[in-house]
């Protein structure tokens, strides 16, 4: 088996923080729970790509993450796996509001990663749903209101349903902003901020983006605690 540092250098991945745990190069390696490891089975992956190998260790020690790689890397499931954890973990009432909150910037990613959610989550008996606009509330406020563990929302309608105290996120204690840097492009900035204003100060913030502006670091900096970053590739500024 490789050294961790050729695996690094192998897949192009640099950290900075202190003390990074090393990357699971395996799925064995992760000692998953086993229906979670059955389910990539399932889905004939044979190992974690990099973004997965190096922050499933860092998420799992309940560390902030700002994680750059681009698209196509598998930041979806880097993400959610260790979601599913935390939600096992807190064994909150879901009745009560979600668990894990992700942030996406359109209806059409939203969608997918509900649906990666759902796939790889159904084993565990993890629900989640979307909140996107340019649909009814209605069934969203329904689904909301049967218990939710896992929510994905777009900032409009997550905010317009705040608004209308439909959604409690004062159980959040795993904040996700996936395309962090389409999202500031599309000008949700105040309605991130507002929304961040929601969940509870004690939480694990996992931010991922596919390059690393000012305005990225900026909201990082504001929304993060001592976050471990990690660079898959080449950065794009
Ligand atoms: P990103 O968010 O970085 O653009 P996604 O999370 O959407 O990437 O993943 C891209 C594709 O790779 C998806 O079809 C996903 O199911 C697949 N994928 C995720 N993890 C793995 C893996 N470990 N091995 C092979 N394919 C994977
Ligand atoms: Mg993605």
């Amino acid at each position: 088996s490789l050294s961790v540092e050729a695996y690094c250098r192998q897949h192009e991945i640099t950290v900075t923080g202190g003390e990074v745990p090393a990357p699971f190069t395996s799925f064995e390696a992760t000692g998953l729970p086993r229906e979670i490891l059955r389910e990539v089975q399932n889905a004939g992956f044979s190992a974690p790509t990099p973004i997965q190998a190096q922050s499933w260790p860092i998420a799992l020690q309940s560390r902030d993450i700002v994680a750059i790689a681009k698209t196509g890397s598998g930041k979806t499931l880097g993400y959610l796996i260790p979601g599913f954890l935390q939600v096992k973990r807190c064994s909150n009432n879901p009745q009560l509001g979600p668990t894990v909150l992700i942030l996406s910037p359109t209806r059409e990613l939203a969608t997918q990663i509900q649906e990666e959610a759902v796939k790889f989550g159904k084993s565990s008996k993890i629900s989640c749903t979307c909140l996107y606009g340019g649909a009814p509330k209605g069934p969203q406020l329904r689904d909301l209101d049967r218990g939710i563990d896992i929510v994905v929302a777009t900032p409009g309608r997550l905010n317009d349903i705040l608004e209308m105290k439909r959604i409690s996120l004062r159980q959040v204690s795993y904040l996700v902003l996936d395309e962090a840097d389409r999202m500031l492009d599309m000008g949700f900035e105040p309605q991130i901020r507002k929304i961040v204003k929601e969940v509870p100060a004690r939480r694990q913030t996992l931010m991922y983006t596919a390059t690393w502006p000012m305005e990225v670091r900026k909201i990082a900096a504001d929304l993060l605690v001592n976050p471990v970053q990690v660079n898959i590739g080449n950065v794009d500024e």
